[in-house]
């Protein structure tokens, strides 16, 4: 167990939603660190957060997948683009890990352009791209240079939010003033996209499939964000195979 993150989140969680721990809840599994028990409140989204490794929901499904895989990281050549906190824990020790950021940050190693990527072609095994895409104005250009430097047979992975009712995908007509554009997409979003987001990594070259995990997998670690809302895509991660 991770005492520190462990005493962290709990605290977190007391201030921020007490109520939640007068309700019994049924111990979940995470599929990144392995706890069992309690999961914890994160704003409208019940037990969203692993207490022992602050995973989120979509953590969870990537997490699945390496499990389930057995793909281990350590000694891979790896490029994350803003890195979750519990994977950054995981792989900050493995040389060839770039957690890559806009900026240097508590869990960004190197600064590093998604639309101009400093390493040369299939430097990469693996590449991992969650919630990045939507705020690149040049998003296939992120998509081509993402394709480029990973190597022939490695694997990437991405999602964004995606609005299943959408068939394609909404960019903002040239000129639209940017507080529109921000109304319509959420904050700091470019644009909205459909249901054609996985033709976009297909056309730059990707083989394209989606992981899925059934009802008891989603329930037992908790993988799917309940607050009521559209989910917005937040369920799915697409594997791309180079
Ligand atoms: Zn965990």
């Amino acid at each position: 167990m991770n005492l520190s993150v462990f005493a962290q989140e709990y605290a977190r969680a007391a201030m921020r939603k007490p109520g939640q721990f007068l309700q019994a809840r049924p111990a979940r599994q995470c599929t990144i660190c392995g706890y069992e028990g309690r999961f914890l409140d994160v704003g409208p989204r019940p037990e969203a957060r692993c207490p022992n490794c602050s995973s989120k929901e979509r953590d969870r499904i990537m997490g699945l997948y390496l499990r389930r895989n057995g793909i281990e990281m350590n000694g891979k050549a790896l490029l994350h683009f803003s890195p979750e906190r519990p994977f950054f824990r995981l792989w900050k020790d493995n040389p060839n890990y770039v957690a890559g950021d806009v900026k240097l940050s508590r869990v960004a190693n190197a600064v590093v352009d998604i639309t101009n990527i400093q390493f040369g072609d299939g430097h990469f095994d693996y590449l991992i791209c969650h919630h990045i895409l939507e705020h690149v104005p040049a998003d296939a250009k992120g998509m081509q240079e993402c394709f480029r430097v990973l190597k022939p047979g490695g694997t990437a992975f991405f999602s964004v939010p995606l609005d299943q009712n959408r068939a394609e995908t909404w960019e903002p007509p040239p000129g639209m003033p940017a507080a529109e554009i921000e109304r319509i997409c959420g904050w700091d979003h470019v644009r909205l996209y459909g249901r054609d987001f996985p033709d976009k990594l297909a056309a730059v070259g990707f083989s394209v499939d989606e992981i899925r995990f059934t009802p008891e997998e989603g329930e037992r670690h908790r993988l799917t964000e309940k607050h009521g809302l559209d989910l917005q895509g937040l369920d799915r991660i697409f594997v791309c195979k180079k």
